[in-house]
């Protein structure tokens, strides 16, 4: 979500000058789906918050200058758990006429109604009201922690997005309504409040409260202000022309020194790249500490809201994994201040502009300053992990339509996020990565301080040279699924690889149907055969290829296309012989295509592990790391199955156990990040597989942990905890449980809990869940225990939930509710939840608000029906296959 500079010279866009009416009207687009009626468009905001923290209240008032724009005697707005108790409109030479009240708590609305017709013109609408504070993270919420000092304390915060700014203040809360915004403030005269920009004044009101006024935000959606107000501290410094700053509770800011450079690093790479320069006067990052089943950041223009986790660096308990995580949280987010928050969506159907974007340019920032952690390796984890949901008939297109709020919150998923960064991937290397940022200039600018809709984007990339993207665009962006190309005979034509290339839909649960669906696609397909690479588009059914070069022929080479490739068997073979020799992206590349061809039923389980087992024992760290997990994927398929478990097992040993040997149990000070991340993912993993050596070392670090809580190093206390605690008796289980309850470090206490939820032993498991419903994890810890519990006990937690739902729903975001199940089913492959799943859609779902839980019966459903055929032909490979 994000912004610019030549527009600034326009008074309509410079900063703290509020837009006129006129200006704002144009912004606003009739034909888009609203709740509100479109009788008025607000233009600012001035509003006085005074929270009660104690009593998880706060009073509001607000006066909204505004433009009526059609005659009413009324004015609707959006508002939840708002009680009011005074509102007037006026206007110059008007006096105020006194409106009454209407709240419909269904629609989220509240509407004023006047004595008489407001003609159109310029009004005023000043409204005083109370709300909730809330423990979760909606709206105004409250997060609690023990301080430095080892007492109780608590800081506010706010999140809005997507529709709960109407929960701190009535408002026009649709994305298309953008407003300057004023915030003031009443706070105890010892506690520091954070907004969108910096303070302009504070004044001492007595009785140890005092008044701190913000400066006028730029125009913007009311889904991106930001406040928040506690003991706090902040570490801040210049960069590009802007001050970027961390804010967190007192004695813990100097924790968010890697994110702060991390935030002086990115700011002038993305001036440059966007070609307009950030517009606020700071960004900060707001720590909170405490977490979500919902989200870990949030782009608030200028106050980025992150939980703790996800942004400070804790010695104690702090992973490779995670400091990598806050570079690219930072990414992402700082990219969200030009697209999501400078050019905004204008709805919710389009909401993949900003979440697509922001998680491919955070991997292109990535790229650019961290290239020795590959992450174009995890950028080809994210185009499988959208495909997994892809794949399914219940998908949906990128651009998809939303109607109510639940739906907003349900479109924040993979499609959105990581289907958008593989099709914004494909396109920029189509385009190539010049014209696509000529496009990305030419559309911020174009559209800076307003509103888009998708073709927006494609009339920016077309107009900047990018020729023939809007019809490949639109094919991935418009329809659902993926496109599967099937890979013809192939023929050495005067040195060249020649061969015609059939497209279909890829399904995994509704193959015949897909095969037979006439859906297809403008494919940008790259390939080689050894030599130079070579691209065509596909267009219709069939499309000829000729790739210079007479070696195997490797389809979608780089891995930037969103697509399947099927093989005949002989090319598979001769692909398979020349893996060790491909780039690292495609070895990983084809083997996760392949494989997932292969559980999916379009070839024999054979072809798949012939790939896997092709990737060399020393391969790349994250090659080898993605390998482990896929054996361990198949691992975890084969439940139920002891013997192939344990050749899986074995083979795993045998083939890495050695990088670990190489790699060492202790972390390296100059050892590169990924061999990092590869060691804790080898002790996991070799952990899980009873390892003898592995298991022993984690004991004896147990064991020392326990009279000394330094005697494991932290980067890698988690994993090795890991292992004791999925192998975890009561006696073991008792002694994690007694250091979680001693534990005050947020993240530390955080980690130890959600061990708790590994133990394999059934037993252990329903204790992880009782204890999360009591008071004694904290409000936001509990639901990522019961996650934590689901990872190996799916059908136990969902039971669970279901038989506490009341009680489970208040411990989780009101935006994260209907996706909660969704998670804990995970890669279930149990029939038995099918039932379960679709009565609990019916009791608690509209019925329009049910599709991902109908994703999740999908899912279950297609892999236990191809599950004893992956168990017999994986038997039957690993017996042919000894090592
Ligand atoms: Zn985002």
């Amino acid at each position: 979500m994000k912004l610019l500079t030549a527009l600034l010279a326009s008074a309509a866009l410079a900063i703290g000058a509020p837009v006129s009416a006129q200006h704002q009207a144009d912004t606003v687009d009739s034909t888009l789906p609203t709740q509100l009626p479109r009788t008025a468009i607000p233009s600012h905001y001035a509003i006085t918050v005074t929270p009660h923290a104690d009593k998880l209240t706060f009073d509001g008032s607000v006066a909204i200058d505004l433009q009526v724009v059609k005659p009413t005697n009324s004015l609707t707005v959006n508002a939840a758990d708002l009680s009011f108790s005074n509102a007037a409109v006026s206007r110059k030479g008007m006096s105020p006429l006194a409106a009454t009240v209407t709240t419909d708590a269904d629609a989220q609305t509240a509407t004023f109604t006047f004595p008489r017709q407001l003609a159109p013109g310029a009004y005023r609408l000043t409204i005083d009201y109370s709300g909730k504070i809330n423990t979760q993270a909606n709206g105004l919420f409250a997060l609690d922690y023990t301080n430095k000092e080892g007492k109780d304390a608590r800081a506010l915060f706010t999140q809005f997005e997507a529709a709960d700014a109407r929960r701190f203040v009535p408002s026009w809360d649709e994305p298309d309504y953008k407003a300057t915004f004023d915030l003031t403030a009443r706070i105890s005269t010892n506690e520091m409040a954070v907004s969108n920009m910096p303070a302009s004044s504070t004044k001492t009101l007595g009785n140890g409260l005092k008044a701190v006024s913000f400066r006028t935000t730029p125009t913007m959606s009311s889904y991106l202000l930001f406040f928040a107000s506690g003991d706090l501290e902040r570490i801040s410094k210049p960069a590009a022309g802007a001050e970027v700053g961390v804010v967190a509770s007192r004695g813990n800011a100097e924790k968010g020194r890697l994110a702060l450079d991390a935030e002086a690093l990115i700011l002038p790479y993305y001036n440059d790249y966007f070609g307009v320069p950030y517009p606020l006067p700071k960004l900060d990052n707001v720590a909170g500490p405490g977490q979500s089943q919902f989200f870990s950041a949030m782009e608030n223009w200028g106050a980025i809201f992150t939980f703790e986790r996800s942004l400070l660096v804790d010695p104690a308990i702090s992973t490779e994994g995670d400091r990598q995580r806050i570079f690219e949280t930072e990414a992402h987010e700082m990219a969200h201040q030009w697209f999501g928050d400078l050019v905004t969506m204008a709805w919710w159907d389009d909401l993949w502009l900003n979440e697509g974007f922001a998680s491919w340019m955070a991997t292109k920032a990535t790229e650019h300053f961290h290239p020795d952690w590959a992450p174009e390796i995890d950028r080809v984890a994210a185009r499988e992990g959208a495909m997994g949901l892809d794949a399914l008939s219940s998908t949906h297109p990128v651009v998809q339509e939303v109607r109510t709020v639940e739906q907003a919150n349900q479109a924040f998923d993979a499609i959105a996020y990581s289907k958008g960064e593989s099709v914004i991937s494909m396109l920029e290397d189509f385009a190539g990565p010049d014209v696509w940022q000529a496009g990305i200039k030419r559309y911020v600018k174009a559209h800076a301080y307003r509103n888009t809709r998708t073709a927006d984007l494609w009339a920016a990339q077309e107009a900047a040279g990018a020729e023939g993207l809007t019809a490949i665009a639109k094919d991935f962006t418009l329809q659902p699924g993926i496109p599967l190309i099937s890979v013809g005979p192939a023929q050495c034509v005067n040195g060249a690889t020649v061969t015609s290339l059939t497209q279909a839909q890829f399904s995994a649960d509704k193959k015949d149907e897909a095969a037979a669906s006439p859906q297809s696609w403008h494919v940008p397909v790259k390939a080689t055969a050894g030599a130079s690479t070579a691209q065509v588009v596909t267009s219709g059914r069939t499309t000829a290829l000729s790739v210079p070069g007479c070696g195997p022929l490797l389809v979608n080479a780089g891995q930037r296309g969103y697509f399947r490739t099927l093989y005949a068997p002989q090319q598979a073979e001769a692909l398979v012989s020349v893996m060790p020799k491909l780039p690292a992206v495609d070895q990983y590349g084809l083997m996760a295509d392949q494989m997932t061809l292969s559980t999916t039923g379009y070839q024999p389980m054979a072809t798949g592990l012939d790939f896997l087992d092709a990737i060399p024992a020393n391969a790349s760290a994250k090659v080898a790391q993605r390998a482990i997990n896929r054996w361990d994927d198949l691992y975890d398929l084969l439940d139920g199955n002891p013997a192939g478990q344990t050749a899986i097992a074995a083979r795993v040993i045998r083939e890495y156990g050695p990088r670990l040997r190489q790699l060492g149990f202790v972390p390296k000070a100059s050892e590169p990040a990924v061999d990092a991340l590869l060691r804790t993912t080898l002790i996991a993993t070799l952990g899980k597989y009873r390892d003898a050596e592995v298991v022993s070392e984690a004991r004896r670090l147990f064991g020392a942990w326990q009279g000394n809580p330094d005697a494991i190093p932290g980067s890698l206390k988690s994993t090795w905890l890991g292992v004791i605690a999925s192998n975890a008796d009561a006696a073991t289980w008792d002694a994690i449980h007694a250091k979680a309850k001693a534990t005050t470090g947020f993240a530390e206490r955080t980690s130890l809990y959600q061990l708790l939820g590994r133990a394999q032993d059934e037993a252990l498991a329903r204790r992880t869940l009782d204890l999360a419903l009591t008071d004694e994890p904290g409000k936001t810890l509990s639901a990522g225990m019961i996650t934590a519990v689901a990872q190996q006990h799916p059908t136990l937690a969902i039971n669970f939930v279901l038989q506490h739902l009341a009680q489970v729903n208040g411990l989780i975001d009101i935006s994260g509710r209907s996706s909660f199940m969704q998670r804990l089913a995970g890669d279930s492959h149990d029939a038995a939840l099918i039932p379960v799943l679709e009565a609990y859609a019916k009791a608690n779902l509209a019925e329009s608000d049910r599709a991902p839980v109908q994703r999740s019966i999908d899912r279950i459903r297609y892999q236990s029906a191809q599950l004893p055929r992956i168990q017999a032909e994986t038997a039957i490979w690993l017996a042919a296959h000894p090592q």
